[in-house]
């Protein structure tokens, strides 16, 4: 195993490797995982050379997102480049294609996907994503869940569209109906963009959702791997997580996971800009290592 290690002691165990830039719905608050559409997406042939160097870098999980990853095809064979190296996958997705891919997904080994969902009333949910497909998102939701997936919901939260509790209590019903989890993310931006009058506009606290998950909860627990964020565990086993990475100094200090974009280019943090590609590299692993721990290096915790 060639272990690769950052200078606060973080060690590469994840990826979050993007399919495509390309995404079919258009909510207006998404960072877009920072990247730009435009640039040949990785094959899967190189995709399973990826997959095979970064299994010899001791990399054990990957999420698979985008832009929107169910918009490839290939995403079956694709998620099985991985799970057949035993790396566990995951899919970030808005979950409109998944009535039509869930069989594949299951099949190929997929654990768990999380699916971006910012409200289960038809009318606000079209309102952030500019489509009527919540209805078919929810619908894909549960048949990922029959076929032996966990399912999670994203819920970006926006002032004055679906931050009250009266809303998180509707997610809240559909979630335990169907055995789903939930977490409450705080919407994020470049810290150099913080005080943009978007960000004044939607950007919300999580503390009232948060107060309230506490009075219902019967267990507090924190997810120390990754990102710290505190998880309220209902009665039924529901998990309901908060993301609060806006000013939270503990959130990155555990990240192990580094980004790669759809053209193979690494991006070794959400907010720092796409470096060297990779693509060239994949059959030669001594280079492919060397870059990459180049770019492992460069990360230094957001709010030091
Ligand atoms: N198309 C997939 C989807 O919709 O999930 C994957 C790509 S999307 C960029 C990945 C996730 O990023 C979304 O599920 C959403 O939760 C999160 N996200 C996007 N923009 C965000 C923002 N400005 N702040 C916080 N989270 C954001």
């Amino acid at each position: 195993m060639h272990i690769v290690m950052d200078d606060y002691g973080r060690k590469l165990k994840g990826l979050r490797l993007s399919l495509t830039a390309r995404c079919n719905l258009s909510c207006f608050y998404c960072h877009g995982e920072g990247q730009a559409e435009g640039e040949g997406e990785l094959s899967l042939k190189e995709i399973d050379r990826l997959a095979e160097n970064f299994a010899r870098i001791g990399v054990d999980n990957v999420k698979l997102t985008g832009g929107e990853p169910l918009l490839r095809d290939e995403i079956s064979s694709i998620a099985k480049s991985f799970t057949t190296r035993g790396i566990e996958t995951g899919i970030t997705t808005n979950g409109t294609l998944l009535l039509e891919r869930i069989e594949g997904l299951v099949e190929a080994g997929v654990s768990r996907i999380n699916v971006n969902l910012p409200s289960v009333e038809p009318r606000i949910y079209e309102m952030v994503t500019g489509r009527d497909m919540c209805t078919k998102v929810i619908e894909g939701c549960r048949r990922a869940r029959e076929g032996g997936l966990d399912v999670k919901f994203n819920v970006v939260v926006l002032r004055g569209l679906n931050d009250g509790i009266e809303h998180a209590t509707k997610m809240l019903e559909i979630a335990r109906a169907s055995k789903f989890n939930i977490q409450f993310i705080e919407l994020e931006a470049p810290s150099n963009q913080t005080e943009s009058g978007f960000y004044a506009r939607h950007h919300v606290s999580l503390n009232e959702i948060e107060n309230w998950l506490s009075g219902i909860a019967v267990e507090r627990t924190k997810k120390e791997a990754l990102h710290n964020t505190s998880i309220y565990i209902l009665e039924d086993g529901t998990k309901v997580e908060i993301v609060s990475p806006m000013g939270n100094p503990e959130f990155c200090n555990r990240c192990t996971r580094l980004r790669i974009t759809a053209s193979g280019k690494i991006k070794p943090c959400l907010f720092l800009p796409a470096g060297q590609s990779i693509r060239e590299l994949l059959d030669d692993f001594p280079r492919f290592k060397a870059v990459v721990e180049g770019a492992w290096l460069q990360r230094k915790p957001y709010f030091r």
